[in-house]
């Protein structure tokens, strides 16, 4: 099977080193002791990526695993449970806490802008009494960042603890676990970090630990029990054999990562994106909170997604994406996000979109790649170079 170059937001691109960890020899994780410390050596890179003493767990399982793991973990029969919604995977969330019998309240907003702060101060006022409150630090469909920042101190106010979703977050924005009094956040290995699929990991802090140890009933899951881990270290035991290969590979991304400014890599990239696409004359679906990992670009009149994505591959072998339930089709999503974010891969691709464009009869009020290369300079970045 020949496969295109892959610019949609996540999975990633796997660089050689990756590749080359994933061919590794391999030693038995269950029974070898030099693995418990390979992977606690992993943990603490992980929780210098989100800023955290917290404890970390990596998990055997894609992105999903972590938000459902989460939920089942802290959701007894009935408990109540905040769901803060303002796009898909906000919304995905209440199935998770529904499933393990908790009691949803939604706090929807609106679909195309960060959750208003003082919308949801209000909101608490008046209802308060939550177990914990889930979100999501970037909704991938749609390109936008919410304030975790103010988020979680504003719940812990009221002692409601806080399951974030930075799946696609983690790596490409700032995450401040501790700093925002995040108890559990998530992500997952095959957006910014570049790691093959198949991983996900998250930091518990000490209220989001006693809630799940000292619980009346018990989880109604093994897979998904995070308690299971519990003495994880002292024990040399975890509840199941852990995908060793995968975790090599990560280890390498999290070298990668934490190595450079990755955070403002993405940041420039997105601003240059948003510059070039504004000047074109087309309109970003968010209207706030832009995400510094992906942009959701809605297609203009007589722009059919399907047919722009045949041309895209077909003429410059490149696969692009659209994206998820109401926005189907609707947008065309440039994910800029791990390894794929640098000046050279967003060119390409905008070179690409126009060319799709402009042979589907739209016509752009201005050059998209040229004005991302002349933002993106100002900034001390190139699309020649590899950056
Ligand atoms: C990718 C992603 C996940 C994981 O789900 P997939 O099945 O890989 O799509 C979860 N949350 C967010 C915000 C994501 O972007």
């Amino acid at each position: 099977m020949s496969v295109p170059f892959v610019l949609t937001p996540g999975p990633i691109y796997l660089s050689n080193e990756v590749r080359e960890a994933l061919g590794r020899e391999f030693t038995n994780p269950d029974i070898d002791p030099n693995f418990y410390e390979f992977y606690k050596n992993v943990c603490t890179k992980l929780q210098k990526l989100m800023k955290t003493e917290n404890e970390v767990l990596i998990l055997a399982g894609e992105g999903i695993l972590g938000l459902e793991a989460a939920c089942c973990s802290l959701t007894e029969e009935g408990d109540r449970v905040l769901i803060i919604d303002n796009g898909i995977f906000g919304a995905g969330f209440e199935d998770f806490v529904k499933l393990y019998g908790g009691e949803t309240v939604v706090f929807k907003s609106d679909y195309r802008n960060e959750i208003d702060v003082n919308e949801l101060k209000t909101f608490l006022e008046r209802d308060h009494n939550f177990k914990y409150a889930t979100m999501v630090h970037c909704e991938t469909p749609s390109g936008i960042k919410n304030p975790v920042d103010k988020i979680c101190p504003l719940l812990k106010e009221y002692g409601i603890l806080s399951v974030v979703d930075s799946v696609s977050g983690m790596g490409g924005d700032e995450l401040e676990t501790d700093k925002w009094q995040i108890d559990i956040v998530l992500g997952g290995s095959q957006k910014c970090l570049s790691a093959p699929v198949g991983l996900t990991f998250l930091s518990l802090s000490k209220a989001a630990l006693d809630a799940i140890y000292d619980r009346k009933a018990p989880v109604k899951s093994f897979y998904c029990n995070l308690a299971a881990f519990k003495d994880w270290y002292k024990n040399k035991w975890f509840p199941y054999t852990m995908p060793i290969h995968l975790i090599y590979a990560l280890d390498k991304t999290l070298d990668r990562t934490l190595s450079g400014d990755f955070v403002n890599r993405h940041k420039v990239i997105a601003e240059g994106i948003r510059y070039a696409v504004k000047k074109a004359g087309l309109e970003i679906y968010a209207q706030s909170g832009f995400s510094n990992t992906v942009t959701a670009v809605l297609l203009p009149e007589g722009a059919d997604f399907p047919t722009l994505q045949k041309y895209i591959l077909e003429d410059f072998g490149i696969l692009a994406g659209s994206s998820l339930g109401y926005l189907e089709n609707k947008v065309i999503r440039i994910g800029h996000m791990g390894e794929n974010c640098t000046g050279a891969n967003m060119y390409r691709f905008l070179t690409a979109f126009t060319y799709s464009l402009e042979k589907a009869g739209v016509k752009l009020k201005a050059n998209l790649q040229d004005n991302f290369k002349k933002e993106i300079e100002k900034n001390g970045f190139t699309v020649t170079i590899k950056d």
